[in-house]
């Protein structure tokens, strides 16, 4: 992409309104504009992150056996009458009416139309486990819609559902999921921590939230320092197989949110030394709720027996749109954002040192093409500005390679790449550039 035909909308001066870095960093690099209270735009930069962001969550839930659709946006409020969830939702649901005076609503999650398509078609125990999800907007009127789009009022959400025929399968599916978001999350440059969370409306009695440690963070949390630097399993891990002994390995030390923490308790589980005591971000969240919404809206399957039986469920959000702002919290500098490789929105920024001076284009063009030949995605500053502006803009933008080429380079053969996140400079032979960054 030539920067020269880009539609990137930095901004020079910080809107006053942004509270936290990351609603800041977002702004001035062109990501989002807001339209309304919590209500965003997402411009082609940031679009194509959160795009990046969601092709890692389909890969790990597709990894994991869970199987993508697509449900709309627009619910019918008879069906959430069903599960008795119309009334008592509350004023964070956007009630809507059509033309012929129906109600409807702007899904804020999904439990109750899931559970109507699972009704609607599976009918025995030989057709499950099922995991099925799908990534869509959400509304929720937020009484306080702030940073941006860590708290909005639309924003988009994986959420998907597990159906099991009893309690002890329905935990194993909610034991993939917890894996598949530990890898999720690591893919992404987090650290996410599973911690003990409060079932909240959602309802049930097994639930961890996902949680980011950043001083921005919304909640207090309490956890062990291992929790931050324990390996994640592989990609090469069976899902069909035994995970209990991951999940006692991560659940065994004490991590919990402001919501269940007991002081107590967390003293006397964690020494001294190894005591986390701080803020978080939730950017996901499971739950087992068993049979909260099977049980009125009568999703069941006939069991190996031939009698009936009401499935077990479980639900698991990940939040797309926290998840930029939280990456952006966890790495970025005084000159801006430090993208994670596997979200970036480019691979490599070209830098043109001397837009205008015949050789230096006709040098940085043919880089351009080979590095676009080699299936990197660069984005290429051709603009006629000077070089202090464009370096400004590359660390703002925060992609991880600056591929750097002017006419002194040009003289001597050799370019400059300068990697974002260390800061280190390396200068090489222009023909080594490429393969260097493939
Ligand atoms: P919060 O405690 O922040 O209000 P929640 O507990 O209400 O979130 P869940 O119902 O657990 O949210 O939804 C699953 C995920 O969706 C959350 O873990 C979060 O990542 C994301 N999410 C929820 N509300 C918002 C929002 N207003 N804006 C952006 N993401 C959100
Ligand atoms: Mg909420
Ligand atoms: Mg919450
Ligand atoms: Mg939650």
């Amino acid at each position: 992409m030539r920067l020269s035909r880009y539609f990137l909308p930095v901004l020079r001066d910080v809107p006053k309104e942004a509270e936290i870095v990351s609603h800041r960093l977002m702004l001035r690099a062109g990501m989002i504009r807001q339209q309304a209270s919590g209500l965003y735009s997402w411009l082609p930069l940031g679009y194509k992150v959160l795009m990046k962001v969601q092709r890692i969550i389909e890969e790990e839930q597709n990894r994991s056996g869970a199987i993508e659709l697509l449900m709309p946006t627009i619910q019918s409020a008879d069906l959430w009458r069903e599960s008795g969830r119309y009334e008592a939702y509350g004023k964070e649901m956007l009630r809507i009416e059509d033309r012929h005076e129906r109600e409807f609503l702007y899904g804020p999650t999904n439990e109750e139309m899931i559970t109507d398509i699972f009704r609607a078609y599976v009918k025995s125990y030989k057709d499950l486990p099922l995991n099925l999800y799908h990534i869509q907007w959400k509304f929720r009127d937020e009484v306080r819609p702030r940073f941006g789009t860590m708290r909005s009022r639309e924003f988009l959400m994986k959420d998907a559902y597990s159906f099991d025929l009893d309690k002890d399968r329905a935990v194993e599916a909610y034991e993939r999921m917890f894996v598949a978001y530990l890898r999720t999350y690591a893919r992404m440059g987090l650290t996410a921590i599973p911690m003990r969370a409060d079932t909240g409306p959602i309802g049930g009695d097994l639930s961890h939230e996902f949680i980011i440690l950043a001083d921005t963070g919304e909640s207090a949390v309490f956890c062990h320092r291992d929790l931050l630097d324990k390996p994640i399993p592989s990609k090469d891990l069976d899902f069909r197989g035994n995970l209990k002994p991951i999940i006692e390995d991560w659940t065994s030390l004490y991590a919990a949110t402001e919501e269940m923490v007991d002081e107590a308790a967390f003293e006397a589980a964690v020494p001294e030394d190894k005591r986390v005591s701080a803020r978080g971000i939730e950017v996901g969240h499971i739950f087992y709720f068993g049979t909260k919404y099977s049980e009125p809206m009568k999703a069941s399957v006939t069991g190996p027996d031939g009698k009936e039986v009401t499935v077990h469920m479980g639900s698991y959000g990940i939040g797309l749109t926290r998840v930029v702002p939280a990456i952006i919290e966890a790495s970025h500098d005084e000159a801006g954002i430090i993208w994670p490789v596997s979200v970036a929105p480019f691979e490599v920024e070209l830098i043109n040192l001397k837009a205008g001076d015949a050789d230096t284009d006709a040098a940085c063009d043919k880089l351009y093409g080979e590095l676009a030949a080699a299936g990197l995605d660069v984005l290429f500053d051709d603009r006629d500005q000077p070089a202090g502006a464009k370096f400004a803009t590359a660390d703002l933008i925060g992609v991880p390679y600056q591929l750097i080429l002017g006419p002194r380079g040009l003289k001597s053969g050799e370019a400059e790449i300068k990697h974002r996140k260390s800061g280190e400079r390396e200068t090489l032979p222009l023909a080594q550039a490429v393969e260097r960054l493939k």
